[in-house]
């Protein structure tokens, strides 16, 4: 089992993200001519297409790559588009582990110890009171004598 993001997911990843960027451009331009002709009714219909399918092409090419980018992200079966919970549990493991090792840190840093069993303590009973105390305390807990 591979804990390594594979070349090819990478490289779907990065195709995804350039798609995303060719479609936010694209999305733009839309604006930018827009701006440009306005005012110009002379071919106002063919300017008002032309926008329009570059708007829906520029948006349809950000959903695809943000789609195609997750897919990357995640592979094929973590991404949902094969369902095979095995597989899906294996291309997800860098993601678990790197959300796992976080917690973990987390939990270090506030000295948390999970799994490790807790320090046993043993108790002294307080020959005068009874009272029961941490092995190698000076004094009694409740009545002060000597231990
Ligand atoms: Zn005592």
């Amino acid at each position: 089992m591979t804990r390594e993001i594979s070349e090819q997911r990478k490289t779907v990843y990065y195709l995804g993200i350039v798609l995303m960027a060719l479609g936010g451009i694209l999305f733009a331009t839309t604006f930018v001519t827009f701006a440009m002709h306005f005012g110009d009714s002379s071919n106002f219909v063919s300017n008002a297409k032309s926008g329009m399918f570059r708007a829906f092409g520029g948006m349809a090419l950000l959903i695809i790559g943000g789609i195609v980018r997750g897919i990357g992200a995640r592979g094929l079966a973590g991404s949902g588009v094969v369902l095979d919970p095995e597989k899906a549990r294996q291309e997800l493991e860098p993601y678990s582990r790197m959300a796992g090792g976080m917690v973990k840190d987390a939990l270090d840093e506030a000295n948390v110890n999970l799994g490790g069993k807790p320090e046993k303590v043993v108790m002294v009973k307080c020959p005068a009171c009874g009272k029961l105390n941490e092995e190698g305390s000076k004094f009694c807990q409740e009545c002060g004598r000597k231990m």
